[in-house]
């Protein structure tokens, strides 16, 4: 599948000698119609417990789930595939310099990012939300954090929507990763964490956690989840072909369901699951 990206990526001079050892490491490549030997590579998250989740090398999660429907779908079994890790700021370049074929990391269908890349999907829509103290009671929205401090994470549109829309007041620390967010809140240094509800309720249930913390439970954004494409892709109709499959075959319920266990998560019916947007935006 990589060397479908070849092309694009050798011209973009600066990333040529990346692109070279990573097609060098690729095998043969040559997409699924070679079968076979040849593997796809998913970017997934590694850190966020029920929706992409590394424990020694055997990855979970809902979009792990999802990413391997899609692969087998596209002509990829289990052992084809490649997991590594995309964090939230490294995204966009993990996808344009080739490095990865696909990305299911909950990743936010956004304009600004379709700049860089594109998207098929989304297979899912959650929404930005607050993770606070299990005792807090003054923090209940995103009007109510003037004075606070707060923790998101680089290159990710939660961090973006508190710099956009609730600066004033609001004294926010980025991390690498939400683990690390939820870390500081725990030891006080930070009176609220926030990105998606699904990603919150994940963190907040893992053992290490819970009890501690908890959901606010007021989201204010829509965040559809997309399966981040290159550009120059031509796999988006059947990305989208797969999704549907996998949410006609009850499949998807199924993932979201296992995932969502004990978390306390209830995920929004009304936009779940998603209708596919048209490949062509
Ligand atoms: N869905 C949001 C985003 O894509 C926040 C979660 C994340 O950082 O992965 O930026």
């Amino acid at each position: 599948m990589r060397t479908r990206t070849t092309g694009a990526i050798a011209l973009a001079a600066t990333a040529a000698l990346t692109l070279a050892a990573c097609s060098d490491d690729s095998g043969s490549g040559g997409g699924e119609t070679e079968g076979g030997d040849d593997s796809v590579t998913i970017g997934i998250k590694f850190d966020q417990p029920g929706l992409g989740f590394m424990e020694g090398d055997t990855p979970s999660g809902f979009d792990v789930e999802v990413a391997k429907y899609v692969a087998n779908e596209l002509g990829y079994s289990e052992d084809q595939i490649e997991w590594t890790e995309a964090p939230s700021a490294q995204r966009e370049t993990l996808l344009s310099t080739g490095q990865v074929d696909m990305i299911f990391a909950t990743y936010s269908i956004t304009d600004e990012r379709r700049e860089q890349v594109s998207f098929a999907g989304p297979y899912f829509v959650a929404g930005q939300d607050l993770l606070v103290a299990a005792d807090n009671t003054d923090i209940t929205g995103p009007d109510t954090l003037d004075g606070k401090n707060l923790c998101s994470v680089t290159g990710s549109t939660s961090a973006q929507r508190i710099k956009d829309e609730y600066s004033e007041g609001v004294n926010l620390l980025e991390q690498p990763g939400y683990a690390e967010c939820v870390t500081a809140l725990i030891a006080g240094q930070v009176d609220a964490v926030t990105t998606d509800d699904i990603i919150l309720a994940g963190l907040g249930a893992q053992p290490s956690n819970a009890g501690q913390v908890k959901v606010v439970g007021n989201t204010f954004s829509e965040e559809l989840y997309g399966v981040g494409i290159p550009q120059e892709s031509d796999q988006c109709e059947a990305i989208n072909e797969a999704i549907t499959k996998m949410v006609d075959d009850g499949s998807w319920q199924e993932a979201l369901d296992a995932a969502t266990e004990g978390t306390g998560y209830v995920p929004n019916d009304e936009l779940n699951p998603p209708e596919y947007e048209p490949c062509d935006m």
